[in-house]
């Protein structure tokens, strides 16, 4: 599955970190995490850090899939609203996401102080209402999060002029916010878990997957065999694959980078990361060294070449649209680029195991616009459903839900 179009800024910056082996023998371990991007990296951390043995194969080298075009602001703010949430599985299970969501980024900046020199950066996220009709939502929005307690304001016409210098009808500034280098932060982990003594192969694939109810039979494209008590399928937006029938809905997403841009004309852009009520939506992030990351204009193609085709033209959509917001700012792209990226009907990730495939293989499906959020839950989830304990995400993150 190609996943991404044009330049990815992240494995440009970063180029290739550390050198993995493919695999070249059969194998035995207790868990085979299958994919080496953020998701497969954080999982393999949060079991080896636990005692399992683990071996993770990537079929590329590690980051190059979707973590390498993710833009990466790390919000509780799923792509659902907390009220449509809590209309659909009720106000408890809307607080467990967007609370658990919250309590992520605190574990990611745990994680990234940890593991050190990843661009982690808290933020504030602002998300204002892009059409007056919108800020009625987002009123009652900013009502159900404040009283369960989330740190946000409401912000009107006025103050946005202000303080942002947009033309918003209100907006909610939310204090829990941050972004990372994904790609990095990968690939730190990785050569951490190689240099503690795990298992990661790269530039080896999985051709196929035999279950039983006691274990785990990979193929590799090489035709190895790795054998394992369990199969941890971080395949990214590939992992449908592995189903019958879909449980998400690929599309791709279109983002630019420009050059370093000084503090003053970035002014609260350095510490505010900005999305809007529109769908799809616009958002902006600035990175560690000064420059204005952009996303947006998503659209359903599922076709790399189209995709490729479309880079820079949406790029340049993108720029007007930033430049409309903020024409003061020198917004000239320095690289654009497209990624793959999956939606859940309800917005939600899936996290564990399916029927099809039985009680050892554990799906780690972290779609939606929060997927690395989604991902550090998902670690934990995953490393309690391998060790058999409950945990308070298995049903509303599983594939249970699907038939509520
Ligand atoms: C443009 C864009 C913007 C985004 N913005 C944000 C954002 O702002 N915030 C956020 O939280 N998330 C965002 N996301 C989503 C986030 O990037 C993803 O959730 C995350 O990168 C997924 O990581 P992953 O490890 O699951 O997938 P990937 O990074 O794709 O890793 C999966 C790996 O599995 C490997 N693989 C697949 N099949 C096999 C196989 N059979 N054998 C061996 N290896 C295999 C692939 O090669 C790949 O490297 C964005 C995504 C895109 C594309």
């Amino acid at each position: 599955m190609d996943l991404k179009s044009g330049y990815p800024y992240w494995a440009i910056k970063n180029g290739l970190m550390h050198a993995f082996p493919p695999l070249r023998a059969d194998l035995r371990c207790e868990v085979a995490v299958i994919g080496g991007g953020i998701t497969g990296a954080l999982i393999a951390d949060e079991l080896a850090g636990h005692g399992h043995e683990i071996a993770l194969i990537e079929q590329r080298d590690a980051g190059w899939g979707s973590s390498s075009a993710s833009t990466a602001l790390l919000q509780y703010e799923i792509d659902i609203h907390m009220i449509d949430l809590a209309k659909r599985y009720g106000e408890a299970d809307a607080l467990l996401a967007y609370g658990k969501c919250a309590e992520a980024i605190g574990m990611l900046q745990d994680k990234a102080r940890d593991i050190r020199d990843v661009d982690f950066a808290c933020a504030d996220s602002l998300y204002y209402a892009s059409k007056r009709r919108h800020a009625g939502v987002l009123r009652d929005e900013f009502a159900m999060r404040l009283r369960h307690g989330f740190q946000v304001e409401l912000l009107q016409h006025d103050d946005l002029r202000e303080r942002y210098g947009i033309g918003a009808p209100v907006a909610i500034l939310s204090h829990q916010a941050a972004r990372i280098d994904p790609y990095r932060m990968a690939y730190r982990l990785l050569a951490r878990l190689q240099e503690r003594g795990s298992a990661i192969f790269d530039r080896t694939g999985i051709e196929s997957i035999q279950a039983t109810s006691r274990s785990v039979a990979l193929r590799t494209t090489e035709g190895h065999t790795i054998r394992a008590g369990h199969a941890v399928l971080a395949a990214g937006y590939a992992s449908q694959h592995w189903l019958k029938k879909k449980v998400a809905q690929n599309r791709s997403s279109y983002a630019f980078i420009t050059d370093p841009i000084d503090d003053q004309a970035l002014g609260p852009l350095k510490t505010t990361m900005l999305w809007e009520s529109a769908r799809p939506y616009l958002y902006m992030r600035s990175t560690g060294d000064g420059r204005l990351l952009v996303g947006g204009e998503d659209d359903s193609v599922d076709i790399p070449a189209k995709r490729d085709a479309r880079v820079e033209k949406k790029a340049r959509t993108l720029g007007k649209k930033v430049a409309g917001l903020f024409p003061h700012l020198p917004l000239a792209p320095a690289f654009a680029w497209a990624g793959t990226f999956a939606e859940t009907e309800d917005g939600l990730p899936f996290f564990g195991v399916h029927p099809q495939l039985g009680p050892r293989v554990h799906f780690a499906m972290a779609y939606g616009g929060n997927g690395i959020s989604y991902s550090m839950l998902g670690a934990g989830l995953l490393r309690a459903s391998i060790e058999k304990r409950r945990h308070p995400l298995s049903e509303l993150f599983g594939f249970g839900r699907l038939e509520r």
